[in-house]
């Protein structure tokens, strides 16, 4: 069986989707030797542009040169070392890797090409089926396994596979039918991802969050000196910003920024993601898990909702090698649901510093702020407090 697939319709992984979370679980199922059936809707030439940079903790980045993706980058990364965390008006906190005892925080990569790199990677590994242009119309339990309906440009295609993961990006149609139910709250706001051609911050191993109110505001830089500001603000004041020209764009952000508009280069249109909360809980059923956006939507505030996804990738290939070592059995609802329990304290840990944090940023009154402002001082004094949350927060060791 060298293609996953074999003449009965039977394969080993079965993945609905082929974004970011749902290649790097195929690559590293296939090299850990299961036979994975990938199944992306878009074709094989329609995955655009997409002008985030994002920022990978160094244990993703870690995971992701060991199972090979990264030998297929062919950009250079930016490290991170330094996080800069302000509140307008009171001193910046900086969180430094050194301080910490932790070699580095991670690296920043542009998401395209990211994606570029798992897509090749994908292609060089022969235990992978990749299905462009494809999707799972039903599944259904039986007996040892589940069977499947795929839709794809060859006509329908049967297959029976002992798991499912959704990797789509949100909870399809066809895996209602499980008692799978999503929950969905609008956040009200929007992210404005600003490409710069230039560096704003002085250093280049530094990222930059400023907390504002409603307003989250990060700069990362790039390799090659540009840098991209992720803004998120309400929808109505990112929409009035979107439709402002580009001078006025400019000197809105200077102004947010304390720099002067003429430090700032704009490197085309910003893009905009609207931020919905989504989360399915428990996000697995008999012969069914859901990974990624499709099970935690998280907001894009400290770069985690990748980081997040790719452990559990990480720790879901390690528990379906351990199953074929131990009986070979893996992919029934009692495994799911052991799987989802050894997980729900690191999605809680990213729900604490995502969520949380910046809520305490957004009460304006007097006493909350003072209270906030002196355990804001306290936690820039005490390194044992900060290693706590970094550690946690990039998955060091969950
Ligand atoms: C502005 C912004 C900045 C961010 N920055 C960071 C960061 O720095 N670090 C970080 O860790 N996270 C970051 N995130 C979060 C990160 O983008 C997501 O966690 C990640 O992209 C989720 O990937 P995914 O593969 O789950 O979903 P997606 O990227 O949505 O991929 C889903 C895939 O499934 C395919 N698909 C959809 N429907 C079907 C179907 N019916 N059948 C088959 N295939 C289908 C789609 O075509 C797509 O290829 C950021 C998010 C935002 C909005």
């Amino acid at each position: 069986m060298s293609d996953g697939l074999d003449s009965a319709g039977s394969t080993g992984l079965l993945i609905s989707g082929a974004g970011s979370v749902g290649s790097a679980l195929a690559v590293a199922a296939a090299r850990a030797g299961v036979p994975v059936t990938l199944v992306e809707q878009r074709g094989e030439t329609e995955f655009g542009r997409d002008e985030r940079l994002f920022v990978l903790s160094e244990p993703s980045w870690r995971w992701l040169s060991e199972i090979g993706v990264l030998a297929h980058l062919g950009t250079p990364a930016n490290p991170i070392r330094e996080i800069c965390v302000e509140e307008p008006g009171q001193p910046p906190v900086l969180l430094d890797a050194l301080d910490v005892d932790l070699p580095i925080l991670g690296y920043t990569v542009w998401s395209h090409r990211l994606g570029e790199a798992l897509h090749r990677a994908l292609r060089n590994e022969r235990a992978i089926r990749l299905l462009y242009g494809s999707r799972i119309r039903r599944s259904v339990p039986v007996r040892g396994g589940a069977h499947c309906w795929l839709d794809t440009p060859q006509g329908s295609l049967q297959l029976t596979t002992p798991l499912a993961v959704v990797a789509e990006g949100c909870l399809p149609d066809w895996a209602l039918e499980s008692g799978l139910r999503s929950r969905e709250e609008d956040t009200g706001r929007t992210a404005i991802v600003i490409p710069l051609a230039n560096r704003v911050r002085p250093r280049s191993a530094q990222a930059y969050e400023q907390l504002e109110g409603q307003s989250l505001l990060t700069i990362l830089p790039a390799a090659t000196d540009r840098s991209v500001v992720i803004w998120t603000r309400p929808r109505d004041q990112a929409a009035d910003f979107m439709e402002a020209a580009p001078e006025k764009r400019r000197w809105e952000l200077s102004r947010q920024l304390r720099c002067r508009p003429e430090d700032l280069t704009e490197e085309g249109k910003p893009a905009v993601f609207d931020l919905l909360s989504r989360r399915v809980d428990p996000p697995c059923a008999e012969r069914m898990l859901l990974i990624g956006n499709a099970a935690h939507t998280v907001v894009p505030f400290a770069a985690q909702g990748l980081n997040l996804a790719l452990r559990d990738a990480r720790h879901l290939v390690e528990a379906i090698v351990a199953a074929r070592a131990r009986d070979g059995t893996w992919g029934s609802g009692t495994w799911t649901a052991r799987f989802w329990a050894s997980r729900v304290r690191d999605h809680r840990h990213v729900d604490q510093l995502t969520l949380d944090l910046p809520r305490l940023f957004q009460r304006n009154d007097p006493l909350f702020r003072m209270i906030r402002w002196g355990g804001w001082r306290m936690f820039a004094r005490s390194h044992t407090l900060q290693r706590r949350i970094l550690v946690r927060g990039l998955g060091w060791n969950p």
